[in-house]
């Protein structure tokens, strides 16, 4: 397939219980290389959510694990074959690069096979009660059922297809029903991931998809009555509004990061740099475990600085439908425009760019920034772009651990010593969720534990495993046996 062939323009409906709905009102999706039209789609007003919602609520799942698995492979075998055109539609609607869309189809297969093979494994538990003269000769057993209501799903932009994957897949391994709305920035593919699982026989009550700008419908997601729990993936600001509106609801909310890679001075310098480039860069740096803050000790700085220059010149910044590109554009200018905000506030206040060029639209070069102190904004919020920020720290892993843990975040970081003594205090002194020792904070496989904590996330982890057992209730029985 010819990736620099647009798709057509999409008038998408949504999926409501399985049924096309369309509105008057509809809002334009937006390719933020070009400023074109890639979709319009409706927008959505609270009665179109409470009905998706009443719609879900009245319908009892009643498939069987066997049928589940069979759903989901077969959902997982389909986006493998269409991965072409799942990557030419994110890419289309995201700005993300060829090569960032067509790996983010890939992990989108890994996240439906493995709550394939996860539905079928057993998750219940025994106990034996006569451990003790406080118990008698019986068992407890415990079995984990799907909630008695709804999910209400709310995902973001930065990764259009597994962010929406790591939601809808641990639901239906459970036999949930959801409502899922994806965000009216890249809304396209998940719309397109539904017809996907509705082909590989979902019932389509089990899944709708509403759309539209949040202003109108956001809060119907978030407190419908036949809601029982709010899975959110986005940013801080809107998950503790979430935690706010929500009331008695199970909520998990998975949001924004600000991780560090640290470089001590016993670290291999190359490997560190080359970690610090892809781990700021990769899908344009909009993960929410980018590398944002590279805390790299005095000692060894200024070797540092020169490998990392000298590998960010290698990347090729521009057209995202280009397949040689190694970095397409941020979500919109308007976010191009901040970083380059905080890039000049920055030097204003003592920082060196060493490579990069200024924004242009939506197109944030990877930009090698030197000598950022620490409590700049540009380091210190969370900047979802390309920005490669060097924060020179003292030759005191005290210190470094405290720079480190001084944001309001805690997701991931990643680590780049070979010392034990300071590998054990990384691991036990850093407010984060995950630490890689030469990895960059964003590796992880999809069904290992994931999330963060501080202002990174509250509740559950996700991966697949532990969505799964967010998205049950536990019910324990008992009966007398020796
Ligand atoms: P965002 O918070 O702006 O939007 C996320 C979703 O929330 C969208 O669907 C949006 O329409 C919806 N929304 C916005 N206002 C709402 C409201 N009042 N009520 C209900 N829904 C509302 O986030 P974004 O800009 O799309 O995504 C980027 C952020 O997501 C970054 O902070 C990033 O770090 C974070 N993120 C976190 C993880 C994680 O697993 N921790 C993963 C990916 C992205």
């Amino acid at each position: 397939m010819n990736a620099t062939v647009k798709p057509p323009v999409r008038r998408e409906a949504m999926r409501i219980a399985g049924k096309l709905v369309s509105t008057e009102d509809m809002v334009e999706v937006k390719n933020p290389y070009d400023d074109s039209v890639v979709g319009l789609i409706p927008a959505a007003r609270p009665e179109h959510v409470r009905d998706a919602f009443a719609k879900a609520k009245a319908f009892k799942p009643v498939l069987s694990r066997y049928e589940r698995q069979r759903i989901l492979q077969k959902t997982a075998e389909l986006l493998f074959a269409r991965k072409e055109e799942f990557a030419r539609l994110i890419t289309a609607e995201a700005g993300l690069c060829w090569k960032d869309s067509l790996y983010e189809a890939s992990r989108a297969y890994d996240v439906w096979s493995f709550a394939a093979q996860l539905t079928i494994k057993d998750d219940g538990e025994m106990f034996s009660c006569d451990i003790s003269p406080n118990g008698k000769a019986r068992k407890i057993f415990t079995t984990r059922q799907p909630l008695l209501g709804v999910i209400s799903a709310i995902t973001p932009f930065n990764h259009p297809l597994n962010m929406v994957s790591h939601k809808l897949a641990p639901a239906i391994a459970t036999n949930n029903r959801l409502v899922l709305k994806p965000t009216e920035l890249t809304p396209l593919t998940a719309l397109a991931l539904a017809d996907v699982l509705y082909e590989a026989g979902l019932p389509p009550e089990m899944l709708s998809v509403v759309t539209g700008n949040p202003s109108t419908m956001g809060d119907a997601m978030i407190t419908d009555p036949d809601a029982d729990l709010v899975t959110f993936t986005g940013s801080v600001r809107v998950g503790k509004h979430i935690a706010n509106t929500a009331g008695y609801k199970r909520i998990v909310l998975e949001l924004g990061g600000n991780d560090p890679l640290i470089v001590m001075e016993d670290a291999d310098l190359d490997k560190a740099a080359e970690l610090a480039v892809t781990g700021a860069t990769k899908n344009s740096g909009q993960r929410c475990t980018a590398v944002k803050r590279i805390l790299v000790v005095e000692s060894v700085a200024d070797a540092f600085a020169k490998l990392v220059v000298e590998k960010a010149k290698k990347l090729t910044c521009g057209d995202p439908m280009d397949p040689a590109t190694d970095v397409g554009t941020v979500i919109n200018a308007r976010s191009a425009a901040l970083f380059q905000a905080r890039v000049d506030d920055a030097v204003a206040k003592g920082a060196k760019v060493l490579h990069g060029k200024r924004a242009e639209g939506a197109l944030f070069h990877p930009t090698v920034v030197d000598h950022i102190p620490y409590d700049c904004e540009l380091v210190h919020e969370e900047t979802f772009g390309p920005v490669i920020p060097i924060v020179r720290v003292p030759d005191d892993i005290a210190k470094v651990i405290a720079i480190s843990n001084s944001t309001a975040y805690g997701l991931s970081s990643g680590i780049c010593t070979n010392r034990f003594d300071y590998i054990q205090r990384f691991v036990a002194e850093l407010e984060v969720g995950t630490v890689n020792l030469w990895e960059v904070p964003g590796y992880r496989i999809e069904m290992s534990p994931f999330g963060g904590i501080k202002d990174s996330g509250l509740g559950y982890k996700e991966g697949v495993v532990e969505a799964m057992k967010s998205f049950t209730n536990v019910k324990t029985w008992s009966l007398p046996w020796a």
